[in-house]
């Protein structure tokens, strides 16, 4: 059978695909594309001509069976979202899943990726992280969401859309230490990239007068809660504290 490739496309700049994935891309049978039009643009800026279909979150479950045929038939497949690594909040699990199930060889052809790019520069903890892609919706979801992190120790990495960027960013306020140190990281590697460093209690005021700071893509990067000596969490230490009582 032939092999699934999972191959991570630019998240602004082009100049950021791989010699690989331009490789994979020509010499792939077919593409499964999230959005067919968006990769076709992609394509013919390297003219590259394989076929492509579309795999998006609503006919994934539908389009499976078929590419599994294609690759069980010999062809080589191509899986690309419409920017950054699939699966990482894009489509592809599905498909991915279903082929080593089948026993189809798959294989990752890696580069750019929003949170990646996002913690790699945002000068916050790196040796663990959580990423927690985006939040829910409404606003009283998200604060209980965010609730629920408040005592995680990692640095943790989000994906928010512009719309809710604001409200997601009185929310946080809301519900995390006023300090916690929090990095906007915006428009990466397009022309108006740019890293807003604040603490949580300041990053909406950076925002609500300023309506055109609002435009564009945004990943967050939230400082972890402090680990006392032993290593421990506020939250692992109450715990403990608790136990400990309890066996007195
Ligand atoms: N698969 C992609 C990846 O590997 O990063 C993520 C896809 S997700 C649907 C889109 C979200 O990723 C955006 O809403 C934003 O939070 C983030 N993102 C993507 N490109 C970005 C960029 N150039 N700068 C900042 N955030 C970006």
């Amino acid at each position: 059978s032939g092999t699934l490739y999972v191959v991570a496309t630019p998240i602004g700049h082009l100049g950021d695909i791989s010699e690989r994935a331009l490789a994979t891309l020509r010499q792939a049978d077919l593409i499964a594309a999230e959005d067919t039009r968006h990769c076709q643009q992609l394509l013919n800026h390297y003219g590259i001509s394989t076929p492509v279909t579309a795999l998006h979150d609503h006919n994934e479950r539908a389009r499976v069976d078929g590419i599994l045929d294609r690759l069980r038939a010999g062809s080589d497949v191509a899986l690309v979202s419409d920017a950054g690594t699939p699966l990482i909040n894009d489509p592809g699990f599905l498909l991915v899943r279903a082929a080593h199930e089948a026993g189809i060889r798959v294989s990752p052809v890696p580069g750019p990726c929003a949170a990646i790019a996002a913690l790699s520069a945002a000068g916050l903890a790196t040796d663990r992280f959580a990423f927690e892609g985006f939040p829910p919706r409404t606003s009283s979801a998200r604060r209980r969401f965010f609730e629920g992190l408040r005592d995680e120790p990692r640095t943790l990495v989000f994906y928010e859309s512009c719309h809710r960027l604001l409200p997601c960013l009185e929310d946080l306020a809301a519900t995390f230490p006023p300090q916690r140190r929090l990095v906007i990281a915006k428009e990466l590697t397009k022309v108006h990239e740019r890293f807003i460093i604040s603490e949580v209690a300041g990053a909406a005021l950076r925002f609500r007068d300023h309506p055109d700071r609002l435009k564009g893509e945004f990943v967050l990067v939230l400082e972890g809660a402090p680990r006392d000596k032993t290593g421990l969490s506020a939250e692992q230490r109450r715990v403990l504290d608790l136990l400990l009582e309890e066996c007195s």
